[in-house]
């Protein structure tokens, strides 16, 4: 503003409307806040920043191929989000290492559970626990607005001032989900029936599998903090077998160590199988890819998983800008 002032007075009449507009915008633009946001999954900070836009500087706490069911925070994330305007998490048990420092906060600072705004009716019982939830509802771009209308409510709620930019963002980014639940509706429709089964290193894709009707059979459970035992290998050798599955696959964040024994024991009964691709399930690509946003990692395992199994896709997906071509 000082340099306003002193611009203002050296100027002639004739050139000071410029200078005031310039004074305007220098002191609109210290005025104007950013929101600082940290998510804990990397769905959850896109989400962020697709409604948020140029108004929020989103923090995501877990990286390309982290474990959210094991994460347990650092010292610098308890710095981060107790710094932070609004911090966003899934719940549902998703994080649940986190739960209890989570829950904490929340009385002390504006903490939103946003995973936990797809309603019950919605949800998968857990696999392990009386009246808690499967968590992987992002897996079904049909669930998913459900977490993107909270996020934009929970940053309307920690900043007004940027209620109709929010919800215009929002507003897009719904319409590109949609066309993302449409296409894959359509290209998974192209994998033959008795193929519709999905094998994988741990239960995150039943909401995947009840969207777009495929029979999922995980190794480990829902969390992977639940060991696999050599029988659930063994059941799931005779299922691949017996159905002539062809290929499984492995996770981005989650080690595939047991996806190669079923390969293995497969193969020692005489049954080849591929893997079919390496899908993304509970983190998403490299930030700055197309993979390393919502879209573009359920474009990729939409894309992965009809290709492998016997369907219908281009190989570079939805937009054309899968990298991988899967
Ligand atoms: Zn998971």
């Amino acid at each position: 503003m000082f340099l306003c002032i002193a611009t203002w007075s050296r100027r002639i009449a004739g050139a000071a409307f410029a200078a005031a507009v310039l004074c305007l915008v220098a002191a609109s633009g210290a005025a104007a806040q950013t929101l600082t946001v940290v998510a804990t999954t990397s769905m959850i900070a896109d989400a962020a920043r697709q409604v948020g836009g140029d108004r929020v500087a989103v923090t995501a706490l877990m990286g390309p191929g982290v474990d959210p069911h094991s994460y347990r925070q650092t010292r610098s994330d308890i710095v981060a989000m107790t710094q932070a305007d609004l911090v966003l998490w899934h719940g549902l048990y998703l994080e649940a290492q986190l739960e209890e420092f989570m829950l904490e906060l929340a009385r002390r600072m504006p903490v939103v559970a946003v995973g936990e705004a797809v309603p019950v009716d919605r949800r998968l019982a857990h696999d392990s626990y009386e009246n808690r939830y499967d968590p992987h509802v992002w897996m079904d771009p049909n669930l998913w607005p459900h977490v993107v209308e909270a996020v934009r409510d929970a940053l309307t709620e920690a900043d007004a001032a940027g209620a109709e930019v929010y919800a215009a963002n929002a507003e897009a980014h719904l319409a590109g989900i949609a066309e993302l639940a449409d296409y894959g509706r359509e290209v998974l429709a192209s994998v033959p029936e008795d193929r519709r089964v999905l094998v994988t290193a741990h239960d995150a894709f039943r909401y995947f599998g009840r969207a777009y009707g495929f029979e999922v059979l995980g190794i480990q459970g829902i969390s992977t903090e639940s060991e696999a035992g050599l029988r659930r290998i063994e059941e799931l050798v005779d299922a691949l077998v017996s159905r002539d599955v062809g290929a499984v696959f492995i996770e981005s964040s989650v080690s595939d160590r047991n996806i190669r024994a079923l390969i293995e024991g497969a193969e020692a009964e005489g049954h080849q199988v591929a893997v079919g691709a390496e899908l993304f399930s509970d983190a998403m690509g490299e930030p700055g890819t197309y993979e390393g946003t919502y879209i573009g990692m359920i474009d990729h395992n939409i894309t992965a998983i009809a290709r492998a199994l016997g369907g219908t896709a281009p190989a570079d997906g939805l937009h054309g800008r899968l990298a991988s071509g899967t």
